[in-house]
């Protein structure tokens, strides 16, 4: 009987082409197809270094509907690699159902590890990287964001999100609101490429330099943000999720009041409005 095939999970640049490492391309050429998130994107990738593999779309939206088919595909004796648009495949990205089904079917799925954005701009960042927590994209709804980001207001590990260039500019708003304005953050953007920038400061620091400088809400960003000390004052991380849940129902300044009120935190460090 043929003996099953290897599932690969190859990391791609998040940016320089140069970061694809040597036993990715190796990988890559040796396998019967690639599973791409955009098939488009990996041939250019792929042309780049002068290879041509048979490519399968697996994204987001057809990853259900593939599972069984690439199983059945590595069963017969097939090797696949997995692929995303950049950096590690499921971070973030599609590939969760298929390593599931594939480990679930007794297939190797064998990682060939390299580029990750929030692992890259973490080793850049100069906060406590002994424990971290990866929250990915905050929710696009404006109530739901807020709500994810009251809930972490207490988090001792530096939180790490990923940002596009059309949101950063209210993420940043409502992580200031929900951590306060003094809370040290990092703002990683366009790491690996031609304007690739590490901004450090306190979330207002850094609000004022990304609403002052459109260069500066261009491209693709990680923003990380240190933990609450260990000893944050309990009763102002109460108070900051409560206001976070008011004032989508009050105004500012009278969900702080409630919010100040119910917490028993001081109403400046919930508003600084009048
Ligand atoms: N799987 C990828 C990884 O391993 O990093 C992440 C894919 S996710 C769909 C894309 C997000 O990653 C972007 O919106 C941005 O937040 C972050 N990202 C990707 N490339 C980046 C870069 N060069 N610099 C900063 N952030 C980047």
């Amino acid at each position: 009987m043929q003996s099953p095939g290897t599932l690969h999970i190859v990391a791609t640049p998040i940016g320089n082409l140069g970061d694809l490492s040597p036993r990715a391309l190796e990988t890559l050429r040796g396998v019967a197809a690639i599973c791409a998130e955009d098939t488009r994107h990996t041939r250019q990738l792929l042309a780049h270094f002068g290879l041509e593999r048979p490519l399968l779309a697996l994204h987001q939206h057809n990853e259900d509907a593939q599972v069984a088919q690439l199983v059945a595909r590595l069963q017969a004796g097939d090797s696949l690699a997995l692929v995303s648009d950049a950096g590690t495949p499921l971070v973030s990205d599609p590939g969760f159902r298929l390593v599931r089904a594939a480990r679930a079917a007794g297939i190797r799925v064998s990682p060939v590890p390299g580029a990750c954005a929030a692992i890259a701009a973490l080793s850049v960042a100069g906060l406590a990287s002994d424990r971290f927590a990866f929250e990915g994209f905050l929710p696009a709804k404006a109530s739901a964001r807020r709500e994810r980001l009251a809930r972490l207001a207490a988090e001792p590990r530096t939180l790490l999100f990923y940002e596009s260039a059309h949101r950063i500019e209210e993420a940043l708003a409502d992580m200031a609101a929900a951590f306060g304005d003094e809370r040290p953050a990092v703002i990683a953007r366009e790491l690996t490429k031609l304007f690739e920038t590490v901004l450090d400061g306190t979330l207002a620091q850094l609000r004022e330099r990304v609403a002052a400088d459109p260069n500066q809400r261009k491209g693709e960003f990680v923003v990380m943000i240190e933990g609450a000390g260990e000893d944050a004052d309990a009763q102002v991380v109460e108070g900051r999720r409560l206001y976070a849940k008011l004032v989508e129902y009050l105004k500012p300044s009278q969900a702080a009041k409630l919010a100040a009120e119910l917490s028993g935190a001081p109403r400046k460090a919930l508003y600084g409005g009048d």
